[in-house]
């Protein structure tokens, strides 16, 4: 998406997940362990995608968006489709999306990306000063107030 900022990416992390697997440090149960919610999400909202399960590569992943944020009030910390998100981006200034990976095969599950979308990024540089409130934008809280 065009107006996608502030990625972080979380496939080196996945990555290190799998090496311990592989290495018989953690078990499947340990990783393999999404919620009835995070389930239902992915399938009422969630995005198929052409990559196999790492763990049990007999089902594809279901991409899960997450939104996050002041702006969204009720209805933060809700499951939306990707159609949803650039609609969401046009209406609102500022919110965190946080990306999940699931399996509904073997319940593996994991975080892919983060990144912030909204009106903000559209005007680069025009919103010094807007307080951004919430857990997950803290980042963006202490960076805004550094440049000042
Ligand atoms: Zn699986």
């Amino acid at each position: 998406m065009r107006t996608q900022r502030q990625v972080v990416d979380y496939s080196l992390r996945k990555r290190a997940v799998l090496r311990e697997l592989l290495a018989g440090r953690v078990g499947t149960y340990d990783v393999c362990d999404a919620s009835p919610y995070l389930k239902n999400a992915a399938r009422f909202h969630g995005e198929p995608t052409d990559e196999r399960c790492p763990i049990c590569r007999s089902e594809n992943l279901i991409h899960v968006h997450y939104i996050y944020g002041d702006e969204l009030k009720q209805s933060a910390g809700q499951a939306r489709t990707l159609a949803e998100l650039p609609v969401l981006a046009m209406t609102l200034r500022e919110f965190q999306v946080f990306v999940v990976e699931v399996c509904l095969g073997c319940d593996w599950n994991h975080l892919v990306e983060q990144y912030l979308l909204g009106r903000d990024g559209l005007a680069e540089g025009g919103s010094e000063g807007d307080a951004v409130v919430g857990d997950v934008s803290g980042t963006v809280r202490r960076r805004r107030e550094a440049q000042r």
